[in-house]
């Protein structure tokens, strides 16, 4: 497929949009102080934010703490399980992405006290701080699937995108037998908070393009079973996923949650509100419940009653990303307990509201931005095709490009923007310059 020149600038004019590189506004000076500022996660959150620190800042003493090396860019991980991309497409350095002044300790957290304004790593170590930006995103919580471990993915028709970038090429391994020989190929999402909600549905679009490729789309039922009553929580969205899913001859059926894995049999159990039942799989894309990190729902630090006091995301204010009980800390990224922002698209528009409220606040002044809830999810409906789907807190449509991307319809244009722009957007947001 070729990118005509037309289509070329407008996909370019669009990425600059979205990197904010068209236009940047002169940076005030820089601020002196000598806070100390750490930062937990170094994913896409934390070392956006640190970046963007480092850039306002004359002075500060930044800390990252993440045990995690490698950097990983999971917006590659579908495209890697679709097998237009290999496994090391996703997988950086963490150093690499981190500005000089910073200091890294390439730890876990284990503990955090936030009366105290101290946390603790794994290895033993006591870290102060002045303000903490906590960036530690999700919990993937696999041990929730009775049946289940990772070891079992690529064989037996069992996938997992969300896993990793290895485990997402072998997922690739596994979806490409299915559109091979065939049989029940069953998707579905968990019911907790999750990162990506686009994902699970844009992997069942996309086996199922496959097979039509292949030819051999006859030999298999497609089965999507919700968690819920719909596909997805923004209504007009999950009506055109209704009406896609009525148009690619998926089976659906609403209100099961996934229990358990039988690989012997190839069956998978759901509770549903008349208890559990089973549904067959040759094929199925395991998806576990999502929660904070173990360290953050041991701590002080989430919801402490609510829906989301059981998952353990951070309790802060939904418009400036403020603790609601320790001023001077902000959360920033997945673990934000806020009604919508789950993708790295919303990590773009959260990290500059979080720099201008703990910036203001070593000044001694009240920041101004706010985060307005904009995810965005550039929704595969075949290979070449997407729909850029993006709203805010109040379900509405906030297309980036109106005139230019359609939110609603399915564009090669916004395939281009999942498949090539993304990943440079994201790269321009890790530098702080997005
Ligand atoms: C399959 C898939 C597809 C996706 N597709 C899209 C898409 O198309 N568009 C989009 O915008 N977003 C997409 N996303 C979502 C996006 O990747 C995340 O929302 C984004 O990475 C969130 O950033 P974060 O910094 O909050 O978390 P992460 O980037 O996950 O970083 C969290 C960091 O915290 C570290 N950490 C965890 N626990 C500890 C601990 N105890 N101590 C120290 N460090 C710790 C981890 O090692 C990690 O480095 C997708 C995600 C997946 C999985």
């Amino acid at each position: 497929m070729k990118t005509s020149r037309r289509q070329f600038f407008g996909l370019a004019a669009g990425a600059a949009a979205l990197t904010g590189l068209q236009a940047a506004p002169a940076r005030a000076a820089k601020v002196k102080t000598r806070a100390k500022i750490v930062i937990l996660g170094a994913g896409a959150a934390g070392t956006a934010m640190a970046n963007r620190l480092d850039d306002r800042l004359k002075g500060a003493e930044i800390t990252l703490i993440d045990g995690r090396k490698q950097h990983w860019y999971q917006p590659g991980f579908t495209l890697i399980a679709s097998g237009l991309k290999p496994a090391d497409y996703s997988v950086t350095q963490t150093p690499d992405w981190l500005p000089r002044s910073a200091k890294l300790i390439p730890e876990y957290v284990a503990e955090i006290d936030p009366a105290a304004k101290k946390v603790m790593t794994a290895g033993g170590a006591t870290v102060e701080y002045d303000y903490l930006v906590v960036a530690l995103g999700i919990k993937l919580d696999w041990d929730a699937i009775e049946g289940f471990s990772l070891d079992m993915v690529g064989e037996n028709g069992i996938g997992a995108v969300y896993a990793g970038p290895d485990y997402a090429a072998k997922t690739w391994k596994a979806m490409d037998r299915f559109t091979d020989e065939g049989g029940e190929g069953l998707f579905y999402r968990p019911a907790t908070e999750m990162k990506c909600a686009g994902a699970p549905l844009k992997y069942t679009f996309i086996t199922d393009d496959y097979a039509r490729r292949k030819d051999t789309r006859d030999k298999m039922n497609i089965t999507y079973a919700a968690h819920s009553k719909s596909f997805f929580g923004v209504p007009i969205v999950n009506e055109k996923v209704r009406m896609l899913f009525e148009d690619r001859g998926f089976e659906t059926t609403f209100d099961h949650v996934l229990k358990s894995i039988d690989p012997a049999r190839k069956l998978a159990t759901f509770s549903t509100p008349e208890g559990d039942t089973e549904l067959p799989y040759d094929f199925t894309n395991v998806i576990p419940p999502q929660v904070a990190p173990d360290v953050i729902r041991n701590s002080d630090l989430p919801w402490q009653d609510g829906k989301w006091a059981a998952q353990g995301w951070l309790e802060v204010d939904k418009y400036n990303l403020q603790h609601v009980r320790y001023p001077e800390v902000f959360a920033v990224g997945d673990i934000a307990g806020v009604p919508k922002g789950k993708t790295a698209a919303s990590v773009k528009w959260q990290v500059p509201v979080v720099e201008d409220h703990l910036v203001a606040a070593i000044e001694g002044k009240e920041g101004t931005k706010l985060y307005n809830g904009y995810t965005s999810c550039p929704m595969i409906t075949r290979i070449g095709r997407a729909m850029l789907v993006e709203f805010d807190y109040n379900n509405n449509l906030v297309p980036s490009f109106p005139g230019i991307i359609a939110p609603l319809e399915e564009l090669w244009i916004s395939w281009l923007m999942k498949e090539v722009a993304l990943k440079a957007t994201y790269n321009a947001m890790l530098r702080g310059k997005a």
